[in-house]
Formats: C-alpha cells, structure tokens, sequence
C-alpha cells in the first residue's frame, strides 16, 4: 500500500500538468461552439486520440494508478475544459470500465481496442443500461436476452434510453434480463459488435447540458450475438445465478449484478468530472470579482461576494478529498462500509449545482449570457445529481449502508 501523503507524486503533476494544457488549449476553447452544435466533437475527440488521451493505454494507465487518484484526477481536468466535450472523450472509458469490470480477459482484449478505434479512425462506444421505465429503478428493466442454445447466440430485444454514444457507437455494452424471476440479479451483459443486424438508433435527445455529447435511445429489435459476447462467459454466469436462485429461496442476501458493479467503480470518475465542472466555474467567478468594478471599487471588496468565493472554494476542495479518499479505497480494495462512493458523488455533484449557479450570480447580468461560460456551466453540472445514479439514489445508498435498514 502507498504511504499517506496528500501531495501527487511527479510523475501525476506531469500528467495532470499535460492534461491541463489540452483542456485549456483545445477543449475550452472548442466548449461554447459545440454546445452551440449539438454534436459530437469528432475533431476534438481525434486530436485527444493523436496526443494519446483518447486510447485505451491511457485509460488504463490512470485506472491502475496505484495510488487510486489517476482516474479523479484526468476527470477533473478533462471537465474543467468543458464538461460535453469531456464527455464526448471519456464516455467510451465508462463502457471500457463495464467491460473491464465483468469481462474475461478475452473480452477486454478483443473489444476494448474496437471501442477506441484508432487515429485515423476514431470510434466510441455506449453502455446501455437504463430503460424509459427502468431509470432509477433498474430491476424493471425489460430488455431480454434468450439464450439460443443450437447456434450458441443470445438474442437480445428492447429499448435502451438516454445511451450516451447510443447508435453511435461502434460497440455498445448492452445490458439485459437473462432471468425475470430474479429482478435485478437476473441481469446481464452483453457485447454488441459493431454493424451488427437488428441494433439501431431511435430519438436523439435536444439537452439541458452537455450538449456536445451525443445521447439517444438504443432500439435492439432480435439482435443476436455470439455466445462470446455475454461478458465474464456462460459458466460464470450460470453460476451467478444458481447462487441468486438459493439466496432468494433463503431469503434474499444481497447479490452484486452486472450493472451495480459497474455504477459501483464509476461513481468516484463522476464525482471528479462534477469538481472540474464546479472549479472551472469558481476560477471564472474569482477573476471576474477581482477586475469588475461597482460602487469604485471591486466587487469583491464585498463580504457578501468574497464569502461566496470561500464557501465555494470551500465545498470544492471538501467533493474532491471525498472524491480522492473514494477512488484510494477502491484501488486499496477497502470496503465501502458508509457508501463512500456514492457519498463523494453526492456531495461533489451538488457542489456542482451550486457553485455554478453562485458564479452566475456573482457574474450578474454577464453571467447570464452566453458571452461568459458559467450559464454553460451551470446547465452542464445538471446532469451530474442525475446520471451514475440520482442524488436521492445515492442518498438510499448512503443511508440504506448506514443503517442496515430497507430505507424507502
Ligand atoms: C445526459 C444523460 C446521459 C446518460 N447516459 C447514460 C448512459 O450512458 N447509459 C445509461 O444506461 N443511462 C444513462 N443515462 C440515464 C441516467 O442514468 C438516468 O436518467 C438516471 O439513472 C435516472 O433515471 P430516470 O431518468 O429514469 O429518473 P427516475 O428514476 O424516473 O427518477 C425521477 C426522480 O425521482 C426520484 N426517485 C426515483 N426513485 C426514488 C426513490 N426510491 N427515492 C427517492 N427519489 C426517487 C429520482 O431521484 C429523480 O429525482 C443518462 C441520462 C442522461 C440525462
């Protein structure tokens, strides 16, 4: 285990320094023309990939960073350029992490690299979980997988929504119910391959924020895929289920599906997107207090405009030791006894909300307009108490684990 030590080493400055240059080089000053778009930002997304932030390489060089802060710490930067264009280059990793957290290592080697494509060709991928009855509520999904055993292919249909890269994507992490009797245990996922028959796109959704990230219901009308497509293979899933099966007829003990266990390594990369969000919007908000002059004098001579910088400057530093102590404990496999997780994506998503809507204020009349970037902002940090799980979602979480008891 490393040393305690609240600093980066080196070599994470170095990176974090690299990253920062592209996001305020190339991101930042892309952010207002593809919000204004409504489109994924190809070229940017190509340009991460000629500089190496768009590849699995890179990817994984921060998911394994031995300290845990490698993830949280490209997110924040990432985001501090724009939050869309962020997410237009790292919402290929989170189907990445759905892959890698239940796939063999056939798996990851086979389709981790056609998620990312390469250079010349960039591609993404999707993870599709949520359904348009199925948000919050995922044991109702009704996607189905059948298992064709003569052909050895599983067929999948349903509707998938609000898929980020959905229908755009050269492989998609679909998952699915392979048991109903078991509500959410009886879930699984799946590889859909690129071009593969039966896979399209339905609505593309006009959004709120993040408008440079393309999100859109999947419709999988009998798609059939291999059997090598099920991820973490048939015998470990027949296995799963078998175990599901005596636990319910014990008496219902908890059992991990396919779709948790992703959420559950997502959440702290999500709450650090929302910090890069909120410091961004906290550094425009600062420069602005100091130059703009009311009353002869700048606005931050006012208490009531310097205490919001500190409460702000505050509540950031407060999501990402959250955030920070969340992504250490999952790399040194401690147990989320108090959700950890979900408490740093509760609290630095929040943070969000609110630290962007303060440098509206503080920005008065210019921060409502599109001239400044905190109303991009601030509609960009929405999303963040709303995907990866609500905040009431995790606040179920959170107390549910507290506890010990079935909160409703
Ligand atoms: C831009 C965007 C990108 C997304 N990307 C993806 C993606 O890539 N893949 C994917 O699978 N999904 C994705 N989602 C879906 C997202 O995860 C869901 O929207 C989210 O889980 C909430 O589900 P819902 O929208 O159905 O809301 P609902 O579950 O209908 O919730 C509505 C409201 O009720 C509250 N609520 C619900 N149940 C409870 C309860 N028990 N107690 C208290 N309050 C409750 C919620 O907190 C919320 O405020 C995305 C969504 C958006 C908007």
């Amino acid at each position: 285990m490393a040393e305690f030590t609240m600093e980066l080493n080196d070599e994470q400055k170095e990176v974090r320094d690299w990253l920062h240059g592209f996001a305020a080089d190339v991101i930042r000053p892309a952010a207002a023309e593809w919000d204004e778009r409504e489109e994924t930002p190809w070229p940017i997304i190509q340009e991460a990939a000629k500089v190496g932030i768009y590849s699995l390489d890179f990817y994984a060089q921060q998911y394994f960073d031995a300290t845990g802060l490698g993830i949280p710490m490209a997110m924040e930067e990432l985001f501090w350029g724009d939050a869309g264009i962020a997410l237009s280059i790292v919402g290929t990793g989170l189907a990445a992490v759905g892959v890698l957290a239940n796939g063999t290592e056939e798996q990851i080697g086979t389709w981790i690299p056609q998620m990312y494509g390469d250079t010349n060709d960039v591609k993404v991928a999707a993870f599709c979980s949520s359904e348009p009855d199925a948000g919050s509520d995922v044991a109702s999904m009704r996607t189905r997988a059948v298992y064709d055993e003569a052909k050895d292919e599983w067929v999948i249909n349903g509707t998938k929504t609000w898929a980020t890269n959905g229908g755009i994507a050269n492989v998609h992490v679909v998952v699915a119910v392979v048991d109903p009797e078991l509500g959410s245990k009886g879930h699984a996922s799946f590889i859909v391959p690129p071009n593969t028959p039966g896979l399209g796109q339905g609505q593309k959704f006009k959004k709120h924020g993040i408008r440079a990230s393309h999100t859109a219901e999947v419709i999988l009308d009998n798609v059939r895929v291999p059997g090598s497509c099920l991820l973490g293979g048939k015998e470990k899933l027949d296995q799963r289920l078998a175990r599901a099966r005596e636990k319910a007829k014990k008496g219902g003990e908890r059992v991990k599906n396919a779709a948790m266990a992703t959420f559950e390594a997502s959440r702290p990369a999500v709450a650090a997107m929302a910090v890069g969000t909120a410091r961004a919007a906290y550094e425009v908000a600062l420069d602005y207090a100091r130059t703009r002059e009311q009353f002869g004098r700048p606005i931050i001579d006012n208490q009531g405009v310097a205490f919001q910088l500190a409460d702000m400057r505050t509540s950031i530093d407060a999501a990402r030791l959250l955030t920070w102590r969340a992504s250490w404990m999952a790399i040194n496999g401690k147990p989320f006894t108090a959700a950890e997780g979900s408490m740093s994506k509760l609290f630095a998503s929040e943070t969000a909300k609110k630290v962007t809507a303060q440098a509206i204020q503080i920005l008065g009349g210019n921060g409502y307009t599109r001239e400044y970037p905190v109303e991009r902002m601030h509609r960009d940090a929405a999303i963040y108490t709303i995907f990866e799980g609500t905040s009431e979602i995790q606040r179920l979480v959170i107390s549910r684990t507290l506890s010990g008891m079935p909160i409703r």
